[in-house]
């Protein structure tokens, strides 16, 4: 898998995720250097345990389609979950709850990560297209 592709489904899982989790997504894109991000809006009085696994998501897919080793977690994602509060020791079990949400919207998560290989998304459509790849889904 190529690096584009690799930092798209990284980003989709982030923004996805945070979308099914109650933050509003206001841009997920990819940026220079190979590199992405994902902007989201928290509810007033945010849960640490879900912006935690929201920020673990990306590592759920590099795991789940990239092939990346469990715990190699990206530094700034890293450090997000520790600012939280959460200690080293509670990683891998944030992480098995990210890979959870990451494998359940496995589909829309591809889906958007297609999209974001051609462009930016800003937060209503990105949430257009989660809905409509749910309800199209076959069940
Ligand atoms: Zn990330």
């Amino acid at each position: 898998m190529g690096r584009k592709k690799y930092v798209a489904l990284h980003e989709a899982a982030h923004a996805v995720v945070a979308e099914k989790l109650g933050c509003r997504v206001d841009v997920v894109k990819l940026t220079r250097n190979d590199r992405g991000l994902c902007r989201y809006r928290t509810p007033k009085r945010p849960d640490p345990l879900v912006l935690a696994m929201i920020a673990m998501a990306g590592h759920a897919a590099d795991v789940e389609w990239s092939g990346l080793r469990v715990g190699l977690v990206p530094v700034d994602d890293h450090r997000f979950v520790r600012r939280l509060g959460f200690s080293g020791r509670s990683l891998p079990t944030i992480l098995e709850l990210a890979r959870g949400q990451v494998n359940e919207h496995s589909i829309a998560i591809q889906h958007i990560a297609d999209v974001l290989m051609q462009r930016d998304l800003k937060g209503a459509e990105l949430r257009r297209l989660v809905v409509g790849n749910e309800t199209s889904r076959a069940r």
